[in-house]
């Protein structure tokens, strides 16, 4: 049996994560599961997974549900550290990295140390701290497979294929839900609408983000680190389908690329079965039913945040820390409703141009940094709205 640890287990990801461990159960334990507020859903996975190590965020919750699953031996933390702790288990064969955002940035570096199986699904991660997070994988020795669909597009294309053979990297966007809105239109779009994705079924944070494009942004970034990939070597392609996850052009003129349906549990079981393939219950994909695959070029103008983030992926250092940082905040204040949709992207680019751009040599800069440009972040909004 191999033994799986998920971080960020009552999140969408997680919960496709647990799906898939189950329809694998003769191959898949859980070992540990880290979550954060949700205690209704946590109780229910540790009552069915019956992990060896779990965490919760607040020290009530972890009380709880050690009082709850009294005489266990079941190892319980909290707080920031708890996920971190469930990363370094000594039992974990592979650990889920899918808490969202900065946040789950210790427990990924803590799960790359052990030197085991990491499945990324938290990009984040990769995006402000990309150089060192693969210096920590060179240092353990683990081996850090994509989650996320196209990045997993791009790790099928690749496995095959020497790196000098690459000459680009286009990575397909649904387009999210305001593709088709005129540019005019969007000041009018609401919350509730930003959070209907056309494709896709996943977290809050990240289905904004594609609202915004700043999920492709963000995913550039992940890419450039993932696979050793200069800035002029990635794209973007708008694929409203969602069929094609990416697309690798290598240098003789062949496009391979990698198809399945939109649905999360393909790249989350590819992860967790690497270098193997075992079988999927969900239907085959049937392209004479979708008949028609489009693709478009992005357009820079009407989302900026995509534009803003190929700069960041140029200029390197703090600039993708600070981007990550202020975007994570203002669309924070979307969510409570503080802020129109059309005005996340100016604010963003705004705090972004302000940042002088410093080097980053360690973990402790980039959480210097985050914690500064979150300040202004949050400054700048209480300033003015
Ligand atoms: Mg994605």
């Amino acid at each position: 049996m191999e033994k799986i640890s998920v971080l960020g287990s009552t999140g969408s990801i997680g919960r496709n994560v647990l799906q898939v461990v189950e329809k694998l159960s003769h191959r898949f334990e859980i070992v540990g599961l880290a979550a954060g507020e949700n205690w209704e859903l946590f109780q229910k996975q540790v009552e069915k997974f019956k992990p060896q190590i779990v965490s919760l965020l607040r020290k009530e919750d972890a009380q709880r549900i050690q009082h709850w699953w009294k005489g266990s031996p079941m190892r319980v933390s909290f707080g920031p550290e708890g996920p971190e702790e469930v990363a370094r288990f000594e039992e974990n064969d592979v650990v889920v990295s899918a808490i969202t955002g900065i946040n789950g940035l210790r427990s990924t570096l803590a799960a790359v140390e052990t030197g085991k199986k990491v499945a990324l699904a938290n990009k984040e991660s990769m995006v402000v701290g990309g150089a060192l997070i693969q210096q920590a994988a060179r240092d353990s020795g683990a081996h850090i497979i994509p989650v996320d669909s196209e990045h997993s597009g791009i790790f099928q294309c690749l496995a095959h294929e020497k790196r000098e053979y690459v000459k680009k990297v286009i990575l397909t966007a649904s387009g999210g839900p305001f593709f088709h809105t005129p540019f005019q239109k969007l000041k009018e779009k609401t919350l509730e609408e930003t959070l209907q994705h056309p494709r896709w079924s996943m977290g809050e944070k990240v289905t904004i983000d594609s609202a915004t494009m700043m999920n492709k942004g963000l995913e550039l970034l992940e890419a450039a680190w993932l696979f050793g990939l200069q800035p002029e070597q990635l794209d973007v392609l708008i694929h409203p389908q969602s069929v094609v996850h990416s697309l690798v052009e290598m240098r003789d003129g062949s496009i391979l690329a990698q198809l399945s349906s939109p649905d999360m549990k393909i790249p989350i079981q590819y992860a967790l079965t690497y270098p193997d393939r075992e079988k999927m219950w969900l239907p085959s994909l049937r392209l004479s039913q979708i008949k028609s695959l489009e693709f478009y070029d992005a357009d820079v103008q009407k989302f900026p945040l995509l534009g803003l983030a190929q700069h960041a992926l140029k200029e390197g250092g703090s600039v993708p820390v600070a981007l990550n940082a202020a975007n994570e905040i203002i669309v924070d204040f979307f969510r409570k409703r503080r802020i129109k949709f059309i005005q996340i992207s100016p604010l963003v680019k705004e705090i972004v141009e302000k940042h002088p751009k410093r080097k980053v040599e360690s973990f402790k800069d980039i959480f210097k940094i985050d914690r500064e440009v979150r300040e202004e972040a949050r400054n700048l909004i209480e300033k003015r709205f």
